[in-house]
This record gives C-alpha cells, structure tokens and sequence, in this order.
C-alpha cells in the first residue's frame, strides 16, 4: 500500500510543486485519486499515470486545486468506452453542492440524455464522518473545518486510512488548526499528512507552520507537511516533523 504525491502545493502554485493531490496504489495495483485539482493532467503526465489506470477517486472538498480536474477526467473515461466509469467516493452534501456549483455548467449538456454525476462515475455517497472500504482498505471521514465566515462554512473531509497488515495514515486535506480534531487523530495514526501553509500573514482558511509548530513532540514526529507555498523557508526536521512533502515523493504505509 503506498501513496504518490502528484502534487504538494497550494491553490496559486507552480508546476514546480503542483497541487496537492495524491494517488493510492493498493496491494492488488489498484490506484485511487485523492482529489483531481486543475492540474492534476500535468501532474499525472509527469508521474507516468494514466487515466485509465484510475480506478476510483476520492473528492474532499469544492475548491478548484482539488476538484478543477473532475471535468477533464469525467469526459475522458466517458467518450472512451473501453474504460470503466471511476469509482467517486464523496460526502453525500459535498456530491450535491460540486455538481450544483462547479460541475453541471460543463458536464449537464453533453447528449440527449439528462446527465448528472451518476452518468460519469460510479457514485459511492458517503455520510460525513462516515466510512467506506476500497480494495480491503478502510477509509474514515473526518470533517475538517477549511473556511468559516458569518455567511457560512467550507468543511474538506479528512481521511484516516487502515490497511490490514499496515499502521493507520491520516491526511488532513485543507484545514484550519483543528487541535481538538488532531488530539484524536495523534492518538490513533502511526503516520500524519497535514495542511501547512508557510507564508504570512495567515490567510486562516490553512494551518499555519506556526501553529503545527505548538503541537506536542510526538504527533510532529510522526508528520509530514505538504499544501506549502513555494520554497518554505522553515526547517521542519529540526522543529521536530519528518519533513515538508516533495513533488513526487511516495510513501510505503508502515507495516503493524
Ligand atoms: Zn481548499
């Protein structure tokens, strides 16, 4: 079981570091995206991935760095007929809100038959803070806090991911400083992914390195870094993390 970072950036990054969508390979070789941003075609070009190699994906939240992908990949499984619709795993609310808001401009009108998200994938709705299992793999829901104002409120749906055989991995996807939610999480993942942005001021809608920088010394040491702005000019190692994430670094999930 292993995770490929395609990209580690923010929203406004460069082909230098993409954004930070990733990509799962199971032990039967099944691959899942997690989150399909604007430039996920160039990052998966660039990491030798197909789309027909896509199996399923995952969709966290609504902004376009992890969800400005999902036209290009619907009409490119749809108007080739030998590969299979993709699996989409998505928080039931987030399925209505992505395709209300983002997808139906481009996706409704394409033939004579009324087309909605169903037409393009094989739709796996989920409850927030629900579960679901891929490939063996256990996948929990955790809602993250991203943006939140008086007009209302932006969550992404963190994943906690148990393997049989492997320690359990966590990614934050886009969140604030959640440190009630991290406390539970510390407790129960043996490796963390988290949000870090590392410019300033804080734009409050990311965790700031800062903040992460006041967790206890035992979830750092177990967390890597990724959704940073080009060229952090932090040393993570010797604040205690394992590291800020680079393009294309991949992961083995610990072994139990
Ligand atoms: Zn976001």
């Amino acid at each position: 079981m292993k995770i490929l970072f395609l990209g580690v950036g923010a929203a406004f990054t460069t082909a230098e570091y993409f954004q930070s969508n990733m990509l799962l390979t199971a032990d039967s070789g099944k691959k899942l995206l997690i989150d399909c941003g604007s430039d996920l075609r160039f990052a998966m070009a660039e990491a030798g991935v197909g789309v027909g190699q896509i199996d399923a994906l995952y969709l966290s939240h609504q902004h376009a760095d992890h969800l400005g992908g999902v036209e290009w990949l619907a009409y490119a499984t749809f108007f080739a007929p030998s590969l299979p619709r993709p699996k989409l795993f998505i928080e039931e609310n987030l399925a209505q809100e992505a395709w209300e808001h983002s997808l139906k401009g481009g996706l409704s009108c394409v033939d004579d038959y009324p087309r909605d998200l169903s037409s393009f994938f094989d739709l796996r709705l989920q409850k927030e803070n629900g579960q679901f299992v891929w490939e063996g793999v256990r996948f929990s829901l955790y809602k993250m806090p991203h943006v939140m104002t008086k007009l209302g409120n932006l969550y992404s749906y963190g994943l906690l991911i148990e393997a049989p055989g492997r320690e359990p991995v966590f990614i934050s996807t886009d969140t604030i400083f959640a440190p009630e939610i991290l406390e539970k999480i510390g407790a129960k993942s043996a490796l963390i992914f988290h949000d870090c942005e590392t410019k300033g001021p804080p734009s409050l809608v990311h965790c700031h390195y800062q903040e992460l920088r006041k967790l206890p010394k035992e979830f750092r040491a177990k967390t890597w870094l990724y959704h940073y702005q080009p060229n952090p000019q932090f040393d993570a190692v010797k604040d205690g993390f394992l590291g800020f994430v680079q393009k294309g670094q991949e992961f083995e999930f610990p072994r139990a």
